[in-house]
């Protein structure tokens, strides 16, 4: 598979190049035609595989062709007047990205923005560990790509009126060997079952892991549907 005949929208192809992305990786090969397909994968993959950009690619792109119409509110920030605490809109991200580390979640943070330029999808972060009130004032701006550790999600969820994600088209976990913490099966629950599954059959799952431990084999066997893709 080349980028150019993979059969990408044009605005991320033109993104991948300006990334400097030539051919695409291993991984890139595989994953790019499974999850065009909407199949459900698993990537077994190490970080420096380019794993980052097989999930981003292929969702991003999916959804671009079809963002005018998926796409979020937006609320307006021209307006002098606006205030983003009383005015902000509920952020229904239709990618979601979880990953267990801050560092991880920023690096993914700026793939994303790079891969989404010149686009209407706009990708946002949340992470432990710093004040909300930041993170809190992006996702009232709207969100279409969250990228997000367990914990900060779950405060952001439970706050009800800030974030929903009902409308995630594709929920994809990173480094899911490293998701462990006493909470994890709980948080895995919220956070695998929030798409409505029941209306949505084209719903994705993407799961990448540096081993298929443990925790990654339990969450695959939860969720994903029974024909998914396996990557090495
Ligand atoms: P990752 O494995 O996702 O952490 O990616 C490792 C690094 O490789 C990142 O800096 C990416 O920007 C870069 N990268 C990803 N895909 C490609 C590609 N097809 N060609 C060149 N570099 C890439």
């Amino acid at each position: 598979v080349r980028f150019d005949d993979a059969g990408l929208h044009p605005t991320v192809l033109e993104n991948v190049k300006r990334c400097g992305f030539k051919i695409p990786t291993p991984i890139q090969a595989y994953c790019l035609p499974a999850v065009l397909k909407n199949l459900d994968v698993i990537g077994i993959a190490q970080t420096g595989s380019g794993k980052t950009a097989a999930y981003l690619i292929p969702t991003i792109s999916k959804l671009m062709g079809k963002a005018k119409k998926l796409c979020g509110p937006r609320p307006d920030v021209t307006n002098p007047e606006f205030d983003l605490r009383t005015h902000g809109v509920r952020a229904e991200p239709l990618i979601l990205v979880v990953v267990p580390t801050r560092e991880l979640a920023t690096q993914i943070f700026d793939e994303a923005r790079r891969l989404c330029y010149r686009s209407m999808l706009r990708p946002c972060v949340i992470y432990g560990g710093a004040p909300t009130v930041e993170q809190m004032g992006q996702l009232r701006k709207g969100c279409d790509v969250l990228i997000a550790t367990p914990g900060r999600l779950l405060d952001f969820l439970e706050r009800g009126s800030l974030l929903s994600l009902s409308r995630v088209k594709y929920t994809i976990v990173d480094e899911a060997d490293e998701m462990v913490d006493s909470d994890w099966d709980r948080e895995m629950e919220v956070i695998m079952g929030g798409a409505d599954s029941s209306t949505d059959s084209d719903h994705v799952y993407l799961l990448f892991s540096a081993t298929f431990n443990k925790e990654a084999r339990l969450l695959a066997k939860k969720y994903m549907s029974t024909d998914h893709v396996r990557v090495r």
